[in-house]
């Protein structure tokens, strides 16, 4: 497992200039700093080679730059402007990470093995403030948004665990934070991640989760990049929606919906639903009911992910008879449908979990 180096350029107290970080810098920004600083432009695309198929930690690495660039590389940019705090592995080899940004603010970031699949889920903000009411992630609100080169920080440090051999195929912005509430430093991050000098993932293999933001959809959809949109359901109808995502009082099922159906034209990729069964609470016949109505005529994949209970939150985990009905119904109604368990669930592999538990804190509870 490869350690990286904890940052040292952002005391407080130093009266040393703070180093940039070079992921928050684009090509263009690096090409005009390469001439101005007598070097060819085209060593822009080299040194993010080296940053992301040469899995480079330092610039010394990078051996096929002069050693006077290199220098000059060291002594004006950071390539990890953080420090990890903790990883743990699970049995079924999904490993998560807490990683403590340059202002003390903690984010977490988890790599999954499935078949031949690497997938990470990656944060968008420290906190959120959408208020999940089962999510630990939103139990304190958001500080702020991360910007595209910490949250491509995540996925460098989680590529880093992978052996040489293997590669990172999917992206899936569901850690910390409201992805698309943080647009311009999400979509920062993602082009990078998809150019062919960085991680070369295809759109198709990135997803992006949401609560459901109708303007921010838009603007995703004006992007123009068919990345996959996975809307957060949790509840069919809104007097329920509202009391388990909060933010649903001010926006309200439909223009999500709606929303949804915009991106899934100008896009053309299939909507997916996410759906947390809480037992008792959003589990029964009813609620199965109400959902093959709100997605009649819609080309869905609809996730249902059972909740496991965790110690701070009044949810449990609902009965098998309760699963087995309510994906009877769904799939009786021509919805296709998917009930998974999350991975990892031992190491607090939902979002925000870690980040609370540390310190021997209890408040944790299970997000999305
Ligand atoms: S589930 Fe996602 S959107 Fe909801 S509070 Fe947690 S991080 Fe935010």
């Amino acid at each position: 497992m490869v350690s990286l180096p904890l940052v040292t350029t952002d005391s407080s107290e130093s009266t040393t200039p703070r180093k940039i970080h070079l992921l928050n810098w684009s090509l263009d920004q690096l090409k005009a700093w390469l001439k101005e600083n007598g070097h060819q432009a085209f060593r822009a695309k080299q040194i993010r080679r080296w940053l992301f198929s040469g899995r480079a930690t330092s610039f010394d690495e990078m051996t096929d730059l002069s050693a006077k660039l290199r220098a000059q590389l060291d002594e004006h940019f950071t390539i990890f402007n953080a420090a990890e705090v903790t990883a743990s592995v699970s049995k079924d080899g999904t490993e998560k990470l807490l990683v403590r940004l340059a202002d003390g603010g903690e984010v977490e970031c988890v790599l999954l093995r499935d078949g031949g699949r690497r997938s990470i889920c990656v944060s968008s903000q420290v906190g959120c403030a959408m208020g999940c009411v089962f999510c630990a992630s939103g139990l304190d609100g958001v500080d702020r948004n991360l910007t595209g080169g910490e949250i491509l920080e995540q996925m460098l440090r989680l590529q880093q665990r992978l052996p040489e051999s293997e590669r990172l195929s999917h992206i899936v912005m569901m850690g910390m934070g409201e992805p698309l509430a943080n647009l311009p430093g999400v979509l920062a991050a993602l082009d990078v991640a998809r150019s062919e000098e960085g991680l070369g993932i295809s759109p198709r293999r990135i997803t992006i989760s949401t609560v459901g933001l109708p303007p921010a959809i838009d603007k995703l959809a004006a992007s123009g990049i068919p990345y996959n949109l996975a809307v957060s359901l949790h509840a069919p109808n809104d007097e329920l929606r509202s009391e388990l995502v909060p933010v649903n009082r001010k926006v309200g099922i439909e223009p999500v919906l709606q929303a949804a159906d915009r991106y899934f034209q100008s896009s053309g990729r299939r909507l997916t639903f996410e759906y947390v069964l809480l037992g008792g609470i959003n589990d029964g016949d009813e609620h199965a009911r109400q959902l093959t109505q709100i997605l009649r005529g819609r080309s869905v994949m609809m996730n249902v992910i059972p909740y496991n209970p965790v110690a701070g939150l009044p949810y449990r985990t609902p009965s098998k008879e309760s699963i087995a009905r309510f994906r009877s119904i769904l799939e009786s109604a021509g919805v296709n449908v998917n009930f998974r368990q999350r991975k990892g669930d031992e190491i607090n592999a939902a979002c925000g979990q870690l980040r609370r538990n540390r310190g021997g804190k209890t408040k944790d509870a299970s997000a999305t």
